[in-house]
């Protein structure tokens, strides 16, 4: 059996400077070395250094499809084969969070992670040749802002569902799942489901920042053995774009949008909480109960499953404190 340390796979990745950022002729506070997975941390003021290692540290030229397949290519496999798998981004908002997930589905080079799985999903089922062997691929997709659960699938996306637990497993009651049988159908709902993540078009990236959204695929396979039994494997990958990390004091966040951001560090701890506990290996008590993200996760977090946190960074000087907390969140993670 293999450790939990060993099914956790953290990653770091920098995002290019933006247009403003070049315009303003931003420094770079980051010194990534690929070869070594290793990452230098420059602080402005004194120029002092800080090194960081992790599974694999991505700079600024990496290709979506150069990430896709350190990150997410064996996880989805493994899924097919009936195992649960989570793929995490994090990071400050504005960092590429976004982009590493979903990227632009419509664009083959700038696609990302999720429209990527869906294809390679596709792909196993198509070129199965056993007879045996049916599958059977279902996707849900949820919002959970404010500690409350929102199905972004759902005739009514703004009713808040409840979670349900029975025999151990934590299910969110009265979820849309929708049958697809291609890739094209999973785009499709996931751009359905991104569409309905609340408020007006303005208002769009604030309001992804605050949120945490889960995409789930479930991939159940029915198989006839020798003797002509029949049974059902279930696998299920999680596709999490986390809230934005950033501190919230910076934004002077005050009423609701103050009770937004506890929530936010709320579920952000617990979920760090939960990984470095299993990374750890030596306490019993994982705090899956601590936060709405981790109860929902727990069948998919630890024992049997794997997990990937990519963590989104910005290469600019000007971010520094806000860099520095998410390498040391991901440093937790390993
Ligand atoms: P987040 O979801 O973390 O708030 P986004 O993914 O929306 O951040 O990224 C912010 C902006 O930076 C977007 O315009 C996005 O297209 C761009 N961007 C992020 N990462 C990259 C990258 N690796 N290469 C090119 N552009 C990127
Ligand atoms: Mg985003």
């Amino acid at each position: 059996m293999k450790k939990d340390s060993e099914c956790v796979k953290v990653v770091v990745r920098v995002r290019p400077f933006n247009q403003k950022e070049k315009e303003n002729n931003s420094k770079p506070c980051l010194n990534v070395d690929e070869k070594l997975n290793t990452i230098e941390l420059i602080k402005p003021v004194d120029n002092e250094a800080k090194q960081f290692s992790y599974d694999y540290v991505f700079g600024m030229n990496a290709k979506q499809s150069y990430i896709y397949e350190k990150t997410a290519f064996n996880l989805v496999e493994s899924v097919i084969d009936g195992y649960n798998g989570t793929i995490f981004a994090y990071g400050q908002t504005g960092c590429g969070k976004t982009f590493t997930m979903t990227g632009i589905p419509e664009n083959q080079e700038l696609k990302g992670i999720i429209p990527r799985t869906f294809t390679q999903i596709q792909t196993i089922i198509d070129t199965n040749t056993d007879t045996k062997k049916k599958f059977l691929v279902r996707c849900s997709f949820l919002e959970i802002y404010n500690e409350e659960i929102r199905d972004l699938l759902g005739k009514d996306h703004k009713a808040r569902l409840d979670l349900k637990e029975s025999q151990g497993s934590v299910t969110v009651k009265d979820l849309t799942m929708v049958t697809v049988k291609t890739a094209q159908d999973m785009d499709k709902y996931m751009t359905i489901g991104q569409n309905n993540r609340s408020v007006g078009a303005t208002a769009m990236n604030a309001q992804s920042s605050r949120s945490h959204c889960i995409f789930t695929v479930y991939v159940e396979s029915q198989i006839v053995n020798d003797k002509g039994n029949e049974f059902i494997r279930v696998g299920k990958l999680n596709l999490v774009d986390l809230a934005g990390s950033e501190r919230q004091s910076k934004t002077q966040a005050t009423g609701d949008r103050l009770k937004e951001a506890t929530k936010i560090n709320l579920s952000l701890s617990a979920l760090g909480n939960v990984i470095s506990a299993l990374v750890d290996g030596k306490t019993q008590h994982i705090p899956y109960r601590d936060s709405k993200l981790t109860r929902l996760l727990q069948d998919s977090l630890g024992g049997n499953t794997k997990t990937v946190m990519i963590t989104a960074l910005s290469p600019a000087d000007y971010n520094y404190d806000e860099t520095l907390s998410s390498l040391r969140y991901a440093s937790r993670a390993k």
